[in-house]
């Protein structure tokens, strides 16, 4: 139960932009009353079935522990930390390069001071040509590795240090904020009540962008997005891509279609990793982990394969175009997200059990064994069987017979709102940072926003 009324900062969210935030503010003004509020659980009740195996399926928990809760979304991640302006966000189109680099990386100290490796995989010159001969490009970035058991651990002690210095209340939703009053509404196991702060942080992340972009309408807040990334997770043996893996840890490749002309991403990828569910607002989708403990490899990569859609008048709701297409696959699965062998579906036919049982790649979600092209539109489906075939000239073996496709994976990106230096248009102390406000898309990135929004706060970046 938060203690005040009245505070000087309200963080509204606490992911890795919320957290930077006040760890930044208490740094650097002890005496600032300070309060966090988060609707999901405190970092160590945050407990997924399916990761637990206590469930073979995702039981659609009423708070999802992988998207919310402290940490937010990046607490079960692989926390994979790019350190580049190359990719992971937008922040470049507000801030120059060299200031988002410099706040990507004191965000990083930060993290070494809580427990996170120090160790840097440089990009390569070398892979990056080979890829270029096969009409493929791939994105430079110096990248650390954390983990998802190490990310877990630095998050957890990043969180026990600001308990002592911040307000942080769990369990709590943000319902309203008025914009003039600046009275956050707040609704928890013990009731409604609210309180107030001279400067307010929407730090909601992709689950509270629902949320968010309902407050921005509401008060008059301009939003624009038009774009979502649709596709599978592609798990195959980890030998495949180690050429690749082993040096620069995450390749980040895009290919342009020779049908469509259509850009398709292969990122987030997890060397000797897992795939997952996992549930945004009731629909399933899938995504990967990896974890750098030995004991919990698996002999399976895997990464996400997308195909960008942008578009264009009068269509304006690029998220719920993506939630249809993964509430398909939902539908077909019977409650659950689909497994399909390339092979299968380039042969027109269903993925079955005993087809799934013969595939030499053994599947590290229990997925349901179908059709793809049932749920997903021809045009993606046909750019993602063009882009495996393009990467199985770098890597041979990716466009195999037994490569499974796990749909659907879609990363929908949060309407963007009109905003001056991240103060929301026409809200005096009213601020957004990370994934939620589409600024962000990457750990270091909304770390880096979060860090910059609270030197603003203190009047050090100005
Ligand atoms: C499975 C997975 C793996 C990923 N792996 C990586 C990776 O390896 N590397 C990488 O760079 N990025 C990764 N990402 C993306 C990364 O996690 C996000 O870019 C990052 O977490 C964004 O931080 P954020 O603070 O903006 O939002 P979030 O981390 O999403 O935090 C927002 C928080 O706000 C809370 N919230 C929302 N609405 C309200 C409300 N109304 N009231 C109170 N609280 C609210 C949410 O519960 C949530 O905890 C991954 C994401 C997922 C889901």
């Amino acid at each position: 139960m938060l203690k005040h009324e009245q505070y000087d900062v309200a963080i509204v969210g606490g992911g890795i932009g919320g957290l930077m935030a006040a760890f930044r503010l208490k740094e650097s003004a002890a005496g600032l009353h300070i309060c966090l509020i988060e609707k999901g659980a405190p970092l160590e009740r945050r407990k997924c079935p399916l990761i637990a195996k206590t469930a073979r399926t995702c039981v659609r928990c009423p708070s999802c522990a992988i998207m919310e809760g402290l940490a937010g979304a990046g607490a079960f991640s692989d926390g994979k930390y790019v350190i580049s302006t190359e990719y992971g966000g937008w922040l470049t189109e507000f801030l120059s390069p060299e200031t988002v680099l410099d706040y990507i990386e004191q965000a990083d100290r930060i993290l070494v001071s809580f427990g996170a490796t120090t160790q840097r995989f440089q990009p390569s010159d070398t892979l990056k040509k080979l890829c270029l001969q096969h009409d493929l490009h791939m994105s430079q970035a110096q990248l650390k590795h954390l983990g998802t058991d190490s990310n877990f651990d630095t998050m957890r002690h990043m969180v026990e240090s600001l308990r002592d210095q911040c307000e942080i209340e769990t369990h709590t939703t943000v319902t309203d904020v008025d914009r003039e009053a600046h009275i956050v509404h707040l609704r928890g196991r013990e009731g409604e009540r609210s309180i107030t702060a001279k400067h307010i942080i929407f730090a909601v992340g992709r689950v509270g962008s629902g949320f968010f972009s309902n407050w921005c309408e509401k008060n008059g807040v301009e939003l624009s997005n038009n774009q979502v990334d649709v596709g599978v997770r592609v798990e195959l043996p980890s030998s495949i891509w180690e050429d690749f893996s082993r040096q620069i840890y995450e390749p980040k490749i895009w290919y342009r279609s020779k049908q469509y002309g259509d850009t398709t991403r292969m990122f987030c990828f997890n060397d000797r990793g897992s795939v997952v569910a996992e549930n945004t607002a009731g629909v399933l989708t899938v995504n990967g982990h990896s974890y750098r403990d030995e004991a919990r490899k698996t002999q399976n990569s895997n990464f996400a394969l997308l195909s960008t859609i942008r578009f264009t008048q009068p269509f304006r709701q690029p998220i719920e175009y993506a939630r249809h297409v993964a509430s398909l696959a939902n539908l077909i699965s019977g409650g659950s997200v689909l497994v399909q062998r390339l092979g299968d579906l380039e042969n027109g036919r269903r993925t079955d059990e005993s087809r799934l049982a013969q595939s030499t790649t053994r599947p590290t979600l229990d997925a349901v064994p179908g059709d793809l092209s049932l749920c997903m539109p021809k045009r993606q489906l046909d750019n993602i069987v063009e882009t495996l075939h393009a990467l199985d000239s770098i890597a041979p073996g990716s466009a195999n017979y037994d490569t499974l496709l796990y749909g659907v994976e879609c990363k929908y990106y949060s309407a963007r709102p009109a905003a001056e230096d991240f103060e929301l248009a026409g809200c005096r102390n009213i601020y957004a940072v990370g994934d939620g406000a589409g600024f962000t898309r990457s750990l270091s990135q909304a770390a880096a926003n979060g860090l910059y929004v609270a030197d603003k706060i203190l009047g050090r970046n100005v």
